[in-house]
């Protein structure tokens, strides 16, 4: 047992450990980032961010290094009402961004080393002890090591076992769709659009996103009362039949299954909760209450993302009667005038949100 100290250690090196590793090493922390992964393989976990998280990353000092290494630019995009110009019709004039999300950690982690953050990989955390002196516990190839930090950040995914740790309460929402993502190789298709199309009779979403160098992801949303299940390879030629029945478009496109709750945001909200964090802790010395502010900020911003997403899902996707008498009111209003959409997933949470925004959507007014 060896203990060091550190200002910041973070419990993982995905999206959210490595951009916030560079950002505050750059300023001069003493920062070490703990990823139990020696090697990144590709997994589903998205390689889409829109317009107004990539003004985070351009606030975060990453976007022209993310563009070198890994990423291409997404201007366009389909939500099944024809191709959209996203650098006209966003208040960021950005496009969408995409990469693998295996080579963008790769970059980013490198990035991170190259402004003087400490990286070990193959290393897993096992505890933490929390407290005024509170203490990383993590082992690799056998040894055990404590090690203090002034900030541990749980930065460890969707499965956090450091919120646990941490005493945090989890809060989850009924999630009744799940989604299924393959990864397409060697498909010459368009590279500079993402497509979203909702196919409200049958609950389902499709996407296919193009991640550079002639791959493509493709994802099926899917409501959880189906009698079937999307995961493992074995289950490819039904992915590929099922998404066909979502709209023809994904009949031309020829497995891991988990869910992504906010409808491709998760990297945006990652890259903002960094930058937000990041303000804070530059701006103040107490980081206890650095850490307060962070999260009552993130709460806000939460909250609006997650009432749009919840939104798009009574008028797209759920299945019951009332959902389609929702949609008979909804859906030939936003034919004719698509602004009745709200456009948070590409544009924001500031995007305004009252009573007014979910009226026209729902065409009740
Ligand atoms: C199916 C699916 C599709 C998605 N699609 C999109 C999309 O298109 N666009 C979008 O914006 N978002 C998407 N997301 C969300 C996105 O994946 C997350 O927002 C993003 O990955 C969060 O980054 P992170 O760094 O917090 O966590 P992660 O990327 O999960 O990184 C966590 C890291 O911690 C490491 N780790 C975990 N436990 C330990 C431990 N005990 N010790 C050491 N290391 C540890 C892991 O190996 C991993 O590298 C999707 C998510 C899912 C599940």
């Amino acid at each position: 047992m060896t203990a060091s100290r550190y200002d910041i250690v973070t419990i993982g090196g995905g999206l959210g450990a490595s951009a916030l590793a560079r950002a505050m090493a750059e300023r001069g922390a003493k920062v070490l980032v703990l990823e139990q992964e020696r090697r990144f393989r590709d997994r589903v976990r998205g390689e889409y961010v829109c317009p107004w998280g990539v003004t985070e990353a351009k606030e975060l000092g990453i976007l022209d290094l993310l563009r070198r290494n890994c990423a291409g630019e997404l201007p366009w995009t389909d939500l099944g009402f024809g191709p959209r110009n996203l650098l006209e019709t966003t208040p960021q004039q950005l496009p969408g961004l995409s990469f693998s999300h295996p080579e963008m950690q790769e970059a980013l982690l490198a990035a991170a080393e190259a402004v003087g953050a400490e990286v070990r990989r193959g290393v897993t955390v096992e505890r933490i002890e929390t407290g005024q002196q509170p203490v990383v516990v993590a082992a690799a190839d056998g040894h055990t090591e404590r090690i203090a930090a002034r900030l541990i950040v749980a930065a460890d995914g969707r499965g956090s076992q450091a919120r646990k740790w941490g005493g945090f309460t989890l809060e989850k929402n009924a999630q009744p769709f799940l989604f299924a993502g393959v990864l397409l190789t060697d498909v010459s298709a368009r590279q500079d659009m993402g497509v979203f199309i909702f196919n409200s009779d049958l609950g389902t979403i499709g996407v296919v996103i193009p991640q550079g160098k002639a791959r493509y992801r493709a994802y099926l949303g899917y409501p959880t009362t189906v009698d079937y299940r999307l995961q493992g390879s074995e289950k490819l030629g039904l992915f590929f039949s099922e998404s066909a029945k979502v709209a023809p478009v994904f009949a031309e496109f020829h497995a891991a299954s988990t869910s992504d709750p906010s409808f491709g945001q998760g990297m945006s909200l990652t890259l903002r909760d960094v930058r937000v964090l990041r303000d804070e802790l530059l701006h103040n010395s107490d980081w206890d209450q650095a850490g307060h502010r962070y999260a009552e900020q993130h709460d806000a911003y939460f909250h609006n993302c997650h009432t749009a997403t919840v939104w798009f899902r009574q008028i797209f996707q759920e299945q019951s009667p009332e959902a389609a008498l929702r949609r008979q009111r909804a859906l030939p209003l936003i034919t004719e005038d698509l602004t009745r959409v709200p456009d948070h997933i590409f544009s924001g949470p500031e995007m305004p949100l009252d009573d007014s925004v979910r009226s026209r959507f729902f065409g009740e007014s």
